[in-house]
């Protein structure tokens, strides 16, 4: 297990839509690392998850995971969760915005978001899952999937919303938080 650099927008590899992950490849030592890579990438960067993208690996596989996460303190938790060839299905119309920040992206913005969601997808040792997701949460998992189609923030984020961590923490993040507050203590699944 290793901590990867985490590529930074610009690089190639974050605009490659990620191959799918044959099923009899999931037990690969190329798969399993793959894996093993993001958990420990995505713990060391403080992140609530991460795409193989973000590694430069241009494969479907994310991590997602909150526990009490100092870069994301209003986030719900997440158990930690690996989701290789996901896919989501958005459940109704409802949509929220989000201020979204990105471990390849310097700056956060404003993105709108579904916000009932379901998710399939394979775990680390084959299995298939179906979880339904909801706000923030849902949220998380539109991010990480959106880097596997080559896509980030600054492609959906209103341009007039960007701004740096510094000046959305003195700045936006209150009103931000209180306008999303009834998402912040929902579990996503
Ligand atoms: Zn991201």
């Amino acid at each position: 297990m290793t901590v990867r650099d985490i590529l930074s927008i610009g690089h190639p590899a974050l605009r490659a839509p990620a191959a799918a992950v044959p099923p009899s490849e999931i037990a690969s030592s190329r798969v399993q690392g793959i894996v093993d890579d993001l958990i420990d990438t995505m713990r060391h960067a403080n992140g609530a998850g991460l795409a193989a993208n973000q590694i430069g690996e241009t494969a479907r596989i994310v991590v997602i995971e909150v526990n009490d996460n100092p870069r994301y303190p209003y986030k719900p938790r997440i158990p930690l969760t690996v989701a290789i060839n996901p896919e989501l299905e958005v459940l109704d119309n409802e949509t929220v915005v989000i201020n979204e920040g990105c471990l390849s992206v310097p700056l956060r913005g404003d993105v709108v978001r579904s916000v009932n969601l379901g998710v399939r997808y394979c775990d680390r040792d084959g299995a298939e899952h179906r979880v339904e997701a909801r706000g923030l949460t849902a949220g998380t998992w539109q991010h990480e999937c959106d880097h596997l189609d080559g896509v980030l923030i600054t492609d959906r984020a209103d341009p007039s919303t960007l701004c740096t961590w510094e000046e959305f923490e003195r700045h936006h993040r209150d009103a931000f938080i209180e306008r999303i507050s009834r998402f912040t203590e929902l579990v996503g699944s």
